[in-house]
């Protein structure tokens, strides 16, 4: 069947599922359906969301007839392939679902590699290694390439090759009207710029294409000590960050282990403070460099040596199994002084969860000069250190508890934050419009508003730290990518 005939309205007493039925190649599911539940469902499992109507695509044709589809009958529409990241449920409207979308291939030549929307990192990085190459993969290999991307993208490499963002080289997008195109800096740069940091609102990527890199050493993990050195080791080591070159990246961490058995007998059901992260280089200068962090306390865990690529997910060991967690995020401009003290208070006063911890990573490096402000979206260049609170929510009535906890804690770290905050740190639990905002500069989000106005006039891809459309006269009054550019470029020249 022709894409064109594809396109469909619902009429009459027919259900959105009855009129996506024939004309969608995967599945359709709608509340009532057995699948329904299992179809909607995120790796959060606090984020609940009930959409209209889900659409599971089978192909990119079918990611355009949902798209028409929603635009003909005036649905807003939510992309999903892991739930890692639901800032905003999809209640009432369509959700596409690109876990079908597979296929990676790796140009060992050019060191890049085409990903499809549905591919996770763990489908990208074997077939990467295979060459002596590696993605800029996050803590986490369980997130979708394409997801993880848009939002920025902080992994272990990111001081020395930067953000997963600024190596993204080309994708294939769906917007609004139902078109799919191929975007460069060349052929529509100004989506190219603004799907770069502004995540899913421009459209359902199909696929994207991005750099690779050589890594032949590197040297990375954990070392753990008793929550009892937490200031002494925070002290040493918001020192010790301010000497570290690009290649080391790292994080601080005061953590609360559930007991597991999969994991050592010294951390199961123990509350530490660690320092973690990896150094892109020889084991030797590695352990020159760590040197000072393995003598600032008493150590109760040395996980730090030698570490293969293949293992860069293994420094967080993040939890698999889907699982309800509540988070939030800050930015912060250092780790001394009265921002230390607020933050070991804050581990103090911790909800009662198993599974608990406070995160701060390092930044700066190429993060901060990979690419120039204008070249990607993506607005934290300046900031040195991403706040992570995240905790287990074991049972109904600890929401209650982390929502009052989140409030103590912004009310404590009033006075320290960056203002800032990162995209893909984001959830369910953080997300206003207003810190939806904050993920991007003042001229960042004008702008980014503007092209939204163009490529998505009627917001409707808004289940997102949401950029809503501004600025549709510029819109109306342009027919072509051209013109687009055209006039973006008057607007800001
Ligand atoms: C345990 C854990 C560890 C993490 N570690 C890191 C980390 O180290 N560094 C880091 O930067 N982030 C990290 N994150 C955040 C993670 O990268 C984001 O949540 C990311 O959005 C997940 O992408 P996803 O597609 O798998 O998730 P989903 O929840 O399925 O998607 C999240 C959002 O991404 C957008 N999106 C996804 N696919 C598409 C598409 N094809 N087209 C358009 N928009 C799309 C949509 O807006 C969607 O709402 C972590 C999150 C968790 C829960």
């Amino acid at each position: 069947m022709a894409l064109e005939e594809r396109g469909v309205v619902v009429s009459g007493t027919m259900t959105a599922k009855d009129a996506l039925r024939g004309v969608i190649r995967g599945e359709v599911f709608a509340p009532g359906d057995a699948e329904y539940d299992t179809a909607r469902q995120a790796w959060n499992r606090h984020a609940q969301q009930r959409p209209a109507v889900i659409v599971a695509a089978a192909d990119v044709a079918d990611v355009v007839v949902a798209v028409r589809f929603a635009g003909a009958n005036h649905l807003p529409m939510a992309v999903m392939r892991t739930g890692h990241g639901v800032v905003a449920p999809c209640d009432g409207g369509l959700l596409l679902l690109t876990e079908r979308l597979q296929g990676v291939e790796v140009d060992p030549e050019a060191q890049t590699a085409r990903i499809a929307a549905g591919a996770l990192w763990s489908d990208v990085s074997p077939l990467a290694l295979a060459h002596g190459l590696t993605p800029l993969v996050g803590s986490t290999p369980y997130v979708s390439a394409v997801g993880y991307s848009l939002g920025g993208g902080a992994g272990w490499l990111a001081r020395k090759f930067g953000l997963a963002v600024d190596s993204v080289r080309a994708f294939d997008i769906v917007t609004a009207d139902g078109q799919l195109r191929h975007v460069t800096s060349e052929s529509e740069p100004s989506l190219f710029w603004a799907a770069r940091g502004g995540g899913g609102n421009f459209g359902v990527v199909t696929s994207l294409e991005c750099q690779l890199y050589p890594v032949a050493d590197l040297y990375g993990g954990n070392l753990f000590y008793p929550i009892e050195a937490a200031p002494a080791v925070l002290a040493a080591y918001s020192r010790w960050v301010k000497t570290l070159p690009d290649e080391f990246t790292t994080a601080f961490l005061m953590i609360r282990f559930p007991p597991m058995l999969d994991i050592p007998p010294a951390l199961s059901g123990q509350t530490l403070c660690a320092v973690r992260g990896c150094y892109v280089g020889a084991a030797s200068a590695g352990e020159a460099l760590l040197r000072p962090m393995r003598e600032a306390a008493p150590l109760a865990f040395d996980a730090f040596g030698p570490l293969p690529a293949s293992e860069l997910p293994m420094i967080a060991n993040d939890p698999v199994d889907p699982m309800p967690v509540a988070s939030r995020t800050e930015t912060l401009a250092d780790l001394e002084g009265e921002t230390a003290q607020a933050l070991l208070r804050l581990m103090e006063a911790a909800p009662a969860s198993p599974f608990f911890a406070i995160e701060t990573r390092h930044l700066g490096g190429s993060v901060a000069i990979q690419a120039p402000l204008e070249s990607a979206a993506f607005s934290l260049r300046d900031v040195e250190f991403v706040l992570f609170t995240y905790g287990l929510l074991a049972t109904p009535e600890m929401e209650q508890d982390f929502t009052r906890y989140f409030a103590t804690l912004a009310e404590t770290l009033r006075p320290h934050v960056a203002g800032k905050l990162y995209y893909n740190f984001l959830s369910d639990m953080d997300c206003t419009p207003e810190r939806g905002r904050a993920t991007h500069t003042p001229d960042h989000y004008q702008r980014l508003a503007a092209i939204k106005a163009v490529y998505d006039p009627t917001n409707m891809f808004r289940f997102n730290p949401n950029i809503a459309p501004d600025d549709t006269a510029l819109a109306n009054a342009m027919n072509s990518a051209d013109e687009v550019e055209e006039a973006l470029d008057a607007r800001w020249a």
